[in-house]
């Protein structure tokens, strides 16, 4: 009998910590509903403890997800456990992942705990959990750096205490695969009733062998993997969900394993994350990347003609890639709109969303003479006006470029509702136009990153920009789209420079 291997997806918690990734309710509520269109198993859907704003985005998602299991991150301590509880209570099935640090390193440095107060931090947590619901998670941080010894000890201890999932992370992304098989096969022979609970595996990608880690614990018997979307996540990030699903799917060979993953929605939660967090997907991503499935080699594109499988060891219609379809256009009234946005499964809950994002539609149609999925995802990725904390707006934006002349910007802010006329120069257009914007901002923030990408092909595509600014160890990502890319610009340091006026704290868990 083919087993299950559960997807166990943290776009929306540890995908989150990554720089300027954080995303708003509303965001989370739509990234979620796709993972459980994409039929992940669990969403961890935050970390309650980490704010009041995490908690309610959790409580949200446990709301509206129906088969999807919502998770909450909690540390081994009473406060997180509760709050995390607490979030979870409306799910339908609701988990409590619990986590404490076991290698030598954190248990003195960090915790500066003995292993012995370590064990019974943990018991007690799972303990605790089991009050909120009987599906609880134990994770063993940094496991990859403990002691197997001592991780069989705690691992017998929470199986007693009642948790049914074991995570085994490899917190600093500093394993190796043959290495992490044996590992795992370890602590499954080592641990008193290791057949009564699912093994997991978390891997982070700090030497590019996040998914190679992943799947080499899938045959040291892990049933779980942790994974992200596009392999999201804080410095290198996390193991990639599509590569892991569709390695196991395409190698049934070697794995003989299942997944309840529907992979015709592979790549449209990745272009949905992809456009809500601002991280763009590297071409030659594999499975999402524009070039996972493009062959430009003579030879190549010769033998996929003839025989589509002489070089393509899966389809790109099969993990949801279809081809630039002409959607919508100028004449499109709401009913199309609105019936397009369902069948992306991607549309807004209420009519109010529904009407600005078909106002923004409608204006992008002027603009530009075929709208397709891609100009779509962008439309509904980027954060709703009327919904976000908006300080600055952009009203108008006049720009002068001329060969020999400095380039001029000369922009209409409207702040905090008061419009306001700000001017510089630049030594280019897109120079001159954040000058001006900091003239009214002076926000003293430091520009990391700048990028434009075209959404679709073609001179009128929509540039969609991303800036990252910085200021006192806050980095925030902020994104716009127009067929002007100077108006993108615009928009992107703007929707920037609005995350990082919004001063709301969170805490950032390491697991
Ligand atoms: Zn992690």
């Amino acid at each position: 009998m083919t087993d299950k291997l559960y997807i166990f997806d943290t776009t929306l918690r540890d995908g989150e910590q990554s720089p300027g990734a954080a995303m708003s309710r509303d965001e989370k509520i739509r990234i979620a509903k796709q993972l459980e269109k994409l039929g992940v198993d669990i969403i961890e859907a935050g970390f309650a403890a980490a704010s009041p704003g995490d908690a309610e985005s959790i409580r949200a998602i446990a709301e509206v997800v129906k088969d999807s299991t919502v998770c909450s991150l909690a540390r081994a301590n009473e406060r997180d456990i509760r709050a995390a509880g607490e979030a979870i209570r409306p799910a339908a099935r609701g988990r409590i992942h619990t986590f404490i640090a076991t290698s030598p390193i954190h248990m003195e440095k960090k915790l500066r705990m003995q292993p012995d107060q370590v064990v019974e931090a943990a018991v007690a947590a799972v303990k605790l959990a089991l009050e909120y619901t009987d599906d609880v998670e134990f994770s063993a941080e940094d496991a990859l750096r403990s002691e197997p010894e001592f991780l069989c000890r705690i691992f017998d201890a929470v199986i007693q205490a009642g948790a049914r999932t074991l995570n085994v992370p490899d917190t600093v992304g500093y394993a190796v695969p043959h290495l992490t098989t044996a590992f795992f096969k370890r602590l499954i022979e080592g641990t008193p009733n290791s057949d009564k609970v699912i093994w997991s595996a978390h891997c982070h990608n700090d030497l590019g062998m996040a998914v190679a880690n992943s799947l080499a614990a899938v045959l040291g018997g892990a049933r779980q993997v942790e994974c992200t979307i596009n392999g999201l996540g804080e410095r290198a990030g996390n193991a990639a969900l599509e590569e892991i699903v569709m390695a196991v799917r395409t190698r049934r060979d070697i794995f003989d394993l299942e997944t309840g993953i529907d992979t015709l929605q592979i790549v449209p939660s990745s272009k949905l994350v992809s456009s809500i967090t601002g991280y763009p997907v590297q071409p030659n991503k594999a499975i999402v990347g524009a070039n996972a499935f493009a062959h430009e080699s003579g030879i190549h594109q010769d033998g996929v003609l003839k025989h589509r499988e002489t070089y393509e060891i899966m389809s790109a219609e099969s993990v949801g890639w279809a081809q630039n379809k002409l959607t919508l256009g100028k004449l499109s009234g709401r009913n199309a709109f609105r019936s397009r946005l369902q069948e992306l499964g991607i549309l807004p809950d209420s009519e109010e969303a529904l009407n600005n994002a078909f106002a923004r539609f409608k204006a992008l149609a002027d603009k530009k003479r075929e709208i397709f999925d891609e100009d779509i995802f962008a439309l509904i990725g980027v954060v709703d006006p009327a919904e976000a904390l908006e300080r600055y707006k952009l009203v108008s934006l006049k720009v002068v470029s001329e060969t020999g002349e400095a380039p001029a910007a000369s922009l209409v802010l409207n702040d905090d509702g008061a419009e306001k006329l700000v001017q510089s120069h630049g030594s280019g257009p897109v120079d001159a136009t954040f000058k001006a914007i900091e003239t009214l901002a002076a926000s003293g923030a430091d520009l990391q990153l700048y990028s434009v990408n075209a959404i679709t092909s073609g001179t009128d595509s929509q540039g969609e920009v991303t800036v990252r600014l910085a200021r006192n160890g806050k980095v925030v990502n902020g994104q716009g789209a127009d067929t002007d890319i100077i108006v993108a610009s615009a928009k992107a340091y703007l929707s920037a420079l609005n995350r990082l006026v919004d001063e709301r704290e969170r805490a950032h868990p390491q697991v």
